[in-house]
């Protein structure tokens, strides 16, 4: 077979050979030990989760190496693609903080352009790239075309999107499989002269010399090392409208783009046999790769299943609504990323993630356990060290989007708001009730309005209640300082027969009536509706005199 006269044959519009590729994307110049990483994504839908995660290790070593990293857009599939997703996702990223040195961005229009010199960065804009390399393999003999009609072609097509694909893996039944494929194999230039004069399309099919029963050894640097079976697929390298599997391109595009470290998932290690016979025999130097393992969840009986699309907790997206602050959760993707990073957290609690010494070893190579608990955990820690004047702007901002008529509230007089948040603040050990912008609402949504209701437990004496709350009203005066104000709050808890102290309650339950926390949570109901509400002075001295003496007043008509 003349491998020359074939690939002419198959590819009469190519010009440019591969040494001219390489001169248009030459090695980067980045300082030793600098690592080139990129997020692929496949616009097919919303940024999930465990997308965040590559992306996430991507730019970290990236960025701590001081080298590259990239986003590529894999649409390589149109009949998945989802109108708006690249987008969507491009933007989703931004708000996560994962920030791109190279690849498709938003331009100022509104749509995706490059930046950047290896690109472009979209698959689908380039196509003269792999058929560059897939016309270098044909003339060297190690990919060869098989010829369907268009009206096979089309029956496969309406049957199943990816039919053209799976029809042809010819490895259900092995023996008719090897035949078949080696009949393909033989295919004579009189005959691709004949097809292509038919106008019958075409699928690029590499031509595989492996052996399955051999071996290769491979250092994954997460899974360690593994023992590969030799690849005897001859699998598609581009399907029939010329576009490029997810294999070929990833050889190319990787090669091309000088990735250091292919960072995806696991459920690529199968197919890894096919892009190390790729690599090979487009004579491209192997990156490192690392197969990150499934986000796991714990189901109803506490089993361990896979963090699926449509979990909870799944999309992105939903973070925004439930009001996650996109630096807990990026923190939080710490935590599950390197063992290590609470620990070094609580020693530098001031210090942002991203001076964390991000360190691959530190993986655990099966998978994470993704929870919402120590999601909040994270959460709460991270906003209880947040300033008041921050946490006003974000929880405003969130609730404008989310719950306007909230929003509205919170933002009519935002000195008051951030005076709010301010309660608890700023000590050593700070009020940890907010894991969510959502959570301002419950916590302190009481200040604008509540609902006034007995809301105190039936063993308490309504008399005694009324009194204590007769009393403070009789005795409140906001100019009094803290102590001032508790020690009145001791007085009537005296008056009414309840202990004062809580020590001496405790020593004697039966000597009183109650105690002093009773007698504060009389007052606490009264003015903020709850059991448990911040610090009740400056509540008081936030509300004002007029709305606190309204409050208890409106509670004393209502027992
Ligand atoms: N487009 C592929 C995916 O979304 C990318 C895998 C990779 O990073 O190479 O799974």
């Amino acid at each position: 077979m003349d491998y020359q006269k074939l690939a002419e044959l198959l590819f009469p519009h190519v010009t440019e050979t591969p040494a001219a590729m390489e001169a248009k994307f030459p090695p980067r110049n980045l300082p030793e030990g600098a690592k080139v990483t990129r997020f692929a994504p496949s616009p097919t839908g919303f940024v999930h989760f465990g997308g965040l995660f590559p992306s996430t290790i991507g730019e970290r070593l990236a960025h701590q190496s001081g080298g590259v990293f990239m986003l590529r857009i894999e649409d390589t599939d149109a009949k998945r693609e989802v109108d708006g997703a690249a987008e969507g996702l491009i933007r989703t990223l931004e708000h996560y903080g994962i920030r791109f040195d190279e690849g498709a961005v938003i331009g100022e229009d509104g749509t995706i352009c490059d930046k950047g010199d290896y690109g472009p960065y979209k698959q689908s804009q380039r196509g003269p790239i792999y058929h560059v390399f897939a016309k270098q393999l044909v003339s060297e003999g190690k990919a060869y075309p098989v010829f369907t009609t268009k009206e096979e072609l089309e029956a496969l097509n309406a049957a199943d999107k990816k039919a053209e694909i799976k029809a042809k893996d010819w490895h259900e039944d092995q023996t008719e499989a090897r035949e078949k494929m080696l009949e393909a194999r033989n295919i004579t230039i009189e005959e691709v002269e004949e097809n292509l004069k038919a106008g019958n399309p075409f699928v690029l099919r590499i031509l595989a010399d492996g052996d399955p029963e051999k071996k290769l050894r491979f250092t994954d640097l997460i899974k360690g090392n593994l023992e590969i079976p030799e690849n005897d697929e001859d699998f598609v390298l581009l399907k029939s409208d010329g576009i490029p599997t997810y294999h070929f391109a990833h050889a190319v595009d990787d090669h091309l783009m000088g990735t250091t470290h292919v960072i995806r998932g696991e459920e690529w290690l199968p197919s890894l046999p096919k892009h190390l016979m790729l690599f090979r025999y487009l004579g491209f130097k192997l990156p490192k790769f690392m197969h990150i393992a499934q986000i796991m969840r714990l189901d109803e009986n506490g089993n361990k299943k896979k963090l699926s699309k449509r979990d909870m907790g799944a999309n992105m997206d939903d973070y925004s609504r439930m009001g996650y602050a996109p630096a807990c959760v990026c923190e939080y993707i710490m935590t599950l990323l390197n063992s290590n990073y609470e620990e070094w957290h609580m020693q530098n609690p001031e210090k942002p993630y991203t001076d964390f010494p991000f360190n691959i070893k530190k993986m655990s190579n099966s998978g994470c356990l993704f929870d919402f608990n120590k999601l909040n955990d994270v959460s709460k820690n991270i906003i209880s060290r947040m300033s008041a004047k921050e946490v006003t702007e974000q929880v405003t901002a969130w609730a404008l989007e989310y719950d306007p008529a909230f929003g509205a509230q919170l933002s009519r007089d935002p000195a008051m708001t951030e005076a709010i948040f301010a309660i608890g603040r700023g000590g050593k050990k700070p009020r940890k009730d907010l894991a969510t912008w959502a959570d301002a609402k419950p916590y302190m949504g009481f200040f604008f309005d509540y609902v006034q209701e007995d809301e105190y437990d039936e063993s308490f004496d309504r008399a005694d209640i009324k009194t204590a709350l007769e009393q403070f009203l009789a005795s409140y005066d906001p100019a009094d300082d803290m102590n001032a104000w508790f020690e009145k709050v001791k007085g009537i808890a005296r008056a009414i027969g309840y202990a004062d102290d809580m020590k001496a309650y405790k020593a004697d339950p039966t000597a009183f009536r109650g105690n002093i926390a009773d007698v504060s949570m009389f007052l606490r109901v009264a003015v903020t509706g709850k059991l448990n509400a911040p610090d009740l002075y400056t509540v008081m001295q936030i509300l004002g005199e007029d709305e606190t003496r309204a409050r208890i007043t409106r509670m004393i008509e209502t027992l």
